[in-house]
């Protein structure tokens, strides 16, 4: 059996606050990325993550804690 990993990031527009998702092709910080729902132009300014949640699944899981970094 083989199994495979998909990272999938989550994007909320600036401007309508629609949210879209794309896989796997992580973000850069100052990327420029065009809402499909209104066309607005959004700067990526950071990365919201719960991997040390994950990792630590028997002591916390990611709905009881902060994302990463903050
Ligand atoms: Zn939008």
């Amino acid at each position: 059996m083989k199994v495979s990993l998909e990272f999938l990031y989550h994007f909320r527009c600036d401007r309508c606050t629609q949210w879209w998702s794309r896989a796997d092709i992580e973000p850069q910080l100052g990327e420029i990325v065009y809402c499909p729902y209104c066309g607005h132009e959004n700067t990526v300014e950071g990365i919201q993550t719960f991997r040390d949640a994950a990792r630590n699944a028997t002591k916390s899981s990611c709905l009881d804690r902060k994302p990463d970094g903050e």
